[in-house]
C-alpha cells in the first residue's frame, strides 16, 4: 500500500493513538534504503522505472500549514507527527529542515502532540541526520535481526543503506534516547529460512539491544499484506515469550500484536 498524500491522516495507529503522517516521500512511489521482505509498500523494483519527484519544503509547509488550520476547525485530535510514508523518509533531500519545520508546527497547532520518526536508521551514519534525528520526541530505529547474515535476508540493505557494523555503532551512539522497533516473524523467502526468532538470531539480538541501552523496545508483528507470501504472524502470546526474555534483560518492552 502506497501513500498518494504528502500529509495523510490523521489516522489511528497502534502505537502511536491519532497520528498525523508527513510522507515526503515520492508520491504512488517508493523510495528506500532497505527493501524489507515485509515491507506494506511492496517490493523496490516496482517503483524503479518511476519518476522521483519530491514536494519541495515550501510546498509541504503549505500543505501542512492547511491541513491543521482544517483539524483545529474541525477540533480533530492528534497525539503526535509522524514521519513516515512510501519508504525512508531520512532519504528526503530536507530531513533536518522539515524536522524543523513539524517541530514548529507542532507547537503552534498542537503542542501536546509528540514528533516521531519511524526509520531504518541506515541515514544515521550522516551527522545532519543524526542531529536532526536526536531533536525528536519519538524516534524509532528499525533493528530486525541479531546477524548481518539474517538482516542481510530480511532487510535487504542496498548501496543507499549503511554496513551493518555502522548500523549497531549509530543504535549504540543514540543510547537510551533510541525506541527500538523489532518487527518478530519467521517463514522462508526465494525458499530460504528466514527467522529472527530462532536463538541464534535472538540471543545476539539480545545483546546488541544491552549495549544500545534503548529507551525501550516496540514489538510487533505482521498486520498487512506483505511481498513475500510464505512468512507467518506470531500470535500476541508468542510475542509475549520474546518480549520478557527482553525484559528479564533490565530493558522496558512494549508489545503490539
Ligand atoms: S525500511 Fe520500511 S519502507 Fe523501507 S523497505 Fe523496510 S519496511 Fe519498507
Amino acid at each position: 500500500m502506497l501513500f498518494e498524500n504528502t500529509i495523510v491522516g490523521p489516522i489511528h495507529s497502534r502505537r502511536l493513538g491519532s497520528s498525523l503522517g508527513v510522507n515526503l516521500l515520492p508520491l504512488k512511489h517508493k523510495y528506500c534504503s532497505y527493501d524489507c521482505i515485509y515491507c506494506e509498500c511492496g517490493w523496490n523494483r516496482e517503483s524503479e522505472q518511476q519518476e522521483m519527484v519530491y514536494a519541495t519544503p515550501d510546498e509541504i509547509r503549505t500543505l501542512l500549514d492547511q491541513r491543521l488550520r482544517q483539524l483545529t476547525a474541525e477540533g480533530a485530535s492528534v497525539d503526535s507527527f509522524t514521519f513516515a510514508g512510501n519508504g525512508e523518509p531520512t532519504l528526503y533531500p530536507h530531513f533536518p529542515e522539515m524536522v524543523d519545520l513539524v517541530s514548529e508546527m507542532r507547537d503552534r497547532y498542537y503542542p501536546q502532540a509528540v514528533t516521531t520518526l519511524l526509520t531504518n536508521a541506515t541515514q544515521l551514519k550522516h551527522k545532519a541526520i543524526f542531529d536532526a534525528v536526536l531533536k525528536l520526541d519519538n524516534p524509532v530505529l528499525k533493528l530486525d535481526a541479531g546477524t548481518e547474515r539474517m538482516r542481510q535476508l530480511i532487510n535487504r540493505n542496498n548501496d543507499m543503506g549503511c554496513s551493518w557494523d555502522e548500523l549497531l555503532s549509530n543504535l549504540i551512539a543514540f543510547g537510551n534516547k533510541a525506541i527500538i522497533q523489532t518487527l518478530l516473524f519467521d517463514g522462508t523467502s526465494d525458499g530460504i529460512p528466514v527467522s529472527n526468532i530462532i536463538d541464534e538470531e535472538f540471543i545476539p539480538y539480545l545483546q546488541h539491544l544491552k549495549k544500545i541501552t534503548p529507551k525501550y523496545v516496540m514489538l510487533y508483528a505482521l498486520d498487512r499484506a506483505t511481498p513475500e507470501k510464505n512468512l507467518r504472524k506470531l500470535s500476541v502470546e508468542e510475542l509475549n515469550v520474546y518480549a520478557e526474555r527482553i525484559r528479564n534483560e533490565g530493558i522496558e518492552v512494549k508489545v503490539y500484536g
